[in-house]
């Protein structure tokens, strides 16, 4: 069987269960040809991007790669994701060891150094800086539109991987709530931009592997936030609090116990040696209230959209794959590397 060359697409914050043949015609013409997840896939906590675009091109969740929530710890102080050096290997460096041709397109311009796409053979934004000429999505990150002609400059047909984030679906969801009927026409806009993005390939369709993913879904959130690291503070826990959403992650020297006795904690999951992500009940998110209608990190925000398909023959194999069980977010990784015949760190 020959190498594919492998589309890894991101869309950001895309409904797990949004896959139609009228809404989303992009997406249901890969599902036809390879297999789409109806029950979705599972995203690492905290149900954020990026934590879950560093597992998707390490393949190990966040208490190894090191990105644990939107924000994480350098050094004992507590950075921007984009800040945070990625201690897992990723799919650009397995592509460069392996001599193959890597290239890394994403909306939200933090993710270029998140998903350490600085040692791909071809990066945008250059360096994680928007143009100033680049047309943006209310919250700033780059427009789907923005990366589809970035694509079209950056030799997508002599690659062997292209990972692609479009961004437009969370920041539509963010502000307009999961279910508004803007967020479903932002859904249907970015499958056509997806479209646009493949359409160059069609003339090397049989040799070409596309996996469409979300990084997480969206929960309507109601106005107010809770400050957790306050509240815990107060009770003279010794822990650090890190807002995430609809979700905290949570170290220090503590209990499940503990941590359920906090105002409005209705959920604890314990991650690794001292390290935890706590959420609330339906609604209540954490840290700031951004006016936001739609936010996401706990566990009711994981499901992961999974579609795959293209003209080769991995994507009935993927496809009968992601229809049978239920596709993790640490898996993509290890998977396109077995299709690039690459091999990872500890394989
Ligand atoms: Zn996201």
């Amino acid at each position: 069987m020959s190498q594919p060359r492998i589309l890894f697409v991101i869309l950001d914050a895309f409904p797990f269960d949004r896959v139609s043949s009228s809404t989303t015609p992009t997406l249901w013409a890969l599902a036809e040809e390879g297999g789409w997840s109806e029950k979705g896939g599972q995203s690492v906590l905290s149900a954020s991007t990026y934590p879950n675009h560093a597992s998707f091109v390490t393949g190990v969740g966040p208490e190894q790669h090191g990105v644990l929530a939107s924000r994480a710890p350098v050094v004992g102080e507590w950075r921007p994701a984009r800040e945070v050096p990625l201690a897992a290997r990723t799919l650009f460096e397995d592509c460069r060891v392996a001599n193959l041709r890597s290239v890394g397109l994403f909306g939200d311009q933090n993710l270029v150094q998140v998903c350490g796409a600085l040692k791909a053979d071809a990066h945008w934004p250059p360096q994680g800086q928007l143009p100033d000429s680049c047309a943006r999505g209310l919250l700033g990150y780059g427009a789907d539109q923005a990366v589809v002609e970035a694509a079209t400059s950056m030799e997508l047909k002599t690659a062997d991987l292209v990972v692609v984030q479009l961004d437009e679906v969370d920041t539509v969801r963010h502000l307009r709530g999961p279910d508004a009927p803007e967020s479903r026409e932002q859904c249907t806009a970015t499958d056509a931009a997806l479209g646009e993005l493949l359409e160059p390939l069609r003339s090397q369709w049989a040799e070409t592997l596309v996996i469409v993913v979300s990084d997480h879904d969206m929960e309507r959130v109601e106005p107010g936030a809770i400050d957790l690291n306050a509240e815990a503070l107060a009770r003279g826990l010794s822990v650090h609090v890190e807002h995430d959403g609809t979700a905290c992650w949570v170290v220090g020297e503590t209990t499940e116990e503990a941590l359920l006795r906090l105002p409005s904690v209705e959920g604890v999951r314990w991650m690794s040696d001292r390290h935890w992500v706590v959420w609330g009940r339906p609604g209540q998110q954490y840290g700031t209230d951004f006016g936001l209608a739609g936010q996401h990190g706990s566990p009711r925000t994981a499901r992961q959209l999974a579609v795959v398909g293209g003209g080769h023959s991995l994507a009935r194999t993927l496809g009968s794959w992601i229809r049978r069980e239920t596709p993790m977010g640490t898996a993509w990784a290890p998977t396109i590397r077995r299709c690039l015949g690459v091999v990872g760190q500890g394989a």
